[in-house]
Formats: structure tokens, C-alpha cells, sequence
């Protein structure tokens, strides 16, 4: 119903507008057609936050902006070192991978980073159902034209590539879908992108959705200077470690060795919709020294 509603309302105005310049019609000639409105799917709370908020839009402008003026200022030096931790390193010991000689890029996630995916989302509130991979992988197929760039993110990637840094994106899309993936980049606006040197995909090396064997591929050639996505899997793979509750990765994301890089480097955009996050206990989200009840509970 998110979809239609909008649509409707549309037709109920340019019914409105066409009756006032021609003949007058008797009111229900706006009336929305019973079939449409029968429909009772409804969007998530987080999707009427993400996609349809005034702030959302604004917190992502705001975030693209940063992250532009961010890799401008960078490209202006020769950092010595890349903001991608190299293999092994821990909050502990931390290290990262050296830069050399090699070109400036930035490396951006696509879902939920470059595009938000209103085709699937909506198709999967509208059949009822949670993520269905077998759907997925069908939208990743056939979906061009039904993902909508995110509010900023092309305005970012031009000032990105116009201060000289290579923009490359490290997707988990699969790579077997590579031509509607593709498809779907460039019917949101943000251009072609060449499979293994500007765009890398799931599959392309070990470790399944696991990020950090493309992001090593990548900085064979490149010095990378601004990681962004919508999970902390698009920064490095030592956050996605599953042992970790909500309130030790929170912690990890916040050791001293990695604080100082957030919206320095790492970049991450609010995605409430999907995520790690979600299996989240009623205690870890409240825990028990908050419990409180009211007096008589309903
Ligand atoms: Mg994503």
C-alpha cells in the first residue's frame, strides 16, 4: 500500500485538476478504484523512516556531503597508509594496509549505500513475506529501473571522481547476476562500472559475503582512502564475527584503535530496514538493569 497510496492520491488531484479545467464531474469520478485500495500491505515502520522521511533524506544529504568533502581533502595528500585493516589486525593491533605509489579510490557498498531497493522491498511487504533469496536473486536479475539512488549519493560520486579519486564499488550482489546488477547501477544514475577493476561482486573471491578478500584484491592497485556502506561487513569482516553480542560489537567499534576513524575513512549511512541487528534479544536491547513496569500493567 506504500506505493499505491502516493499513485492514488496522484490520480485523485489530476482528476481534480482536469475537472476544473474542463467540464465539471461529479465527485466520484476521483474515487480511487476498489481494487487497488483492498490491498492491506502496509511498510515497515523502518521503511516509512528510510525511504519516505523528510529526515532521513536530510541525514543522507548531510552524510554525502561529508564524505565528499572528506575524500577531497585527502586526495590533496599522500596518505601512507589506506583506511582497509590488513589481514590479521585486531583492535589490539591494529594495522593497515600500506598505500605505496598507488592511486587514490574510495570504495562504496551498493544496497542501501548507492541505491535503495523500493522494487524488492516493496514486493516483499506486498506478498507478506520476510527476505526471500530466491526473490533476491530475481531482482538482482531483472530489477533496473526500480532502485532509486539514495538522496546525495550522486552528487558525492561526482565530486569524488572530479577531485581524482578512483570510485570503486564492492558489492554483495552476486556475480553471477552481473548484467542485471550492472543494469541496475546504471538505471539509477550512477553510471557504468567494469566487473574486477571498478566494480567487485560476491563470488569474485573466497569467503562468500565475507568483504575483506575484495577489498585486498582491490588495494593490489589502489590506495583506498574512504570505505562507506550500511554495515559494518563493508568496513572490515573482524565486526561481523558471530560470536559477538550487540553490546561487544558496539564496543569493538568503538576500541580506540577504530574511534578515530569513523566519518574519517569509515563512512556509515542509517539503514534500519535490514542488518545484522535484527537478531537482537529483548535483552539486549533492554537490558535488565533498565526494567522498569508501571504500577497496574496493561
Ligand atoms: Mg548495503
Amino acid at each position: 500500500m506504500k506505493y499505491a497510496l502516493p499513485i492514488l492520491s496522484f490520480l485523485a488531484l489530476a482528476a481534480c485538476q482536469t475537472a476544473t479545467m474542463t467540464a465539471p464531474e461529479p465527485a466520484s469520478a476521483a474515487q480511487p478504484p476498489a481494487a487497488v485500495s483492498a490491498s492491506e500491505a502496509r511498510p515497515l515502520s523502518a521503511d516509512q523512516w528510510l525511504f519516505g522521511s523528510a529526515e532521513a533524506q536530510i541525514m543522507m544529504e548531510q552524510s554525502w556531503k561529508r564524505i565528499a568533502a572528506f575524500v577531497e581533502t585527502g586526495a590533496a595528500s599522500r596518505p601512507e597508509y589506506s583506511v582497509i585493516l590488513a589481514p590479521g589486525a585486531t583492535a589490539e593491533a591494529p594495522d593497515f594496509l600500506a598505500c605505496g605509489e598507488k592511486p587514490l579510490a574510495a570504495v562504496f557498498d551498493v544496497d542501501e549505500t548507492l541505491i535503495w531497493n523500493l522494487g524488492s522491498a516493496g514486493a516483499f511487504r506486498r506478498m507478506g513475506i520476510g527476505f526471500d533469496p530466491a526473490i533476491w536473486s530475481e531482482w538482482e536479475r531483472t530489477g533496473a529501473g526500480k532502485a532509486v539512488p539514495i538522496p546525495g549519493a550522486l552528487e558525492g560520486l561526482e565530486r569524488i571522481r572530479k577531485a581524482g579519486v578512483e570510485v570503486i564499488l564492492n558489492t554483495n550482489r552476486e556475480a553471477a547476476n552481473l548484467a542485471g546488477n550492472i543494469d541496475t547501477i546504471r538505471e539509477a544514475g550512477f553510471g557504468d562500472y567494469v566487473h574486477g577493476e571498478t566494480l567487485f561482486l560476491k563470488g569474485d573471491t573466497p569467503g562468500g559475503s565475507a568483504k575483506d578478500g575484495r577489498r585486498y584484491a582491490i588495494s593490489e592497485n589502489y590506495c583506498v582512502i574512504a570505505l562507506v556502506g550500511d554495515q559494518l561487513g563493508d568496513i572490515a569482516d573482524i565486526f561481523n564475527d558471530k560470536s559477538l553480542s550487540p553490546a561487544a560489537r558496539r564496543n569493538l567499534a568503538a576500541a580506540p584503535a577504530f574511534d578515530g576513524l569513523w566519518d574519517k575513512g569509515w563512512f556509515l549511512l542509517p539503514n534500519p530496514t535490514y542488518g545484522p541487528f535484527e537478531n537482537s534479544s529483548i535483552e539486549d536491547i533492554f537490558p535488565p538493569e533498565t526494567y522498569w513496569a508501571p504500577a497496574e500493567e496493561k
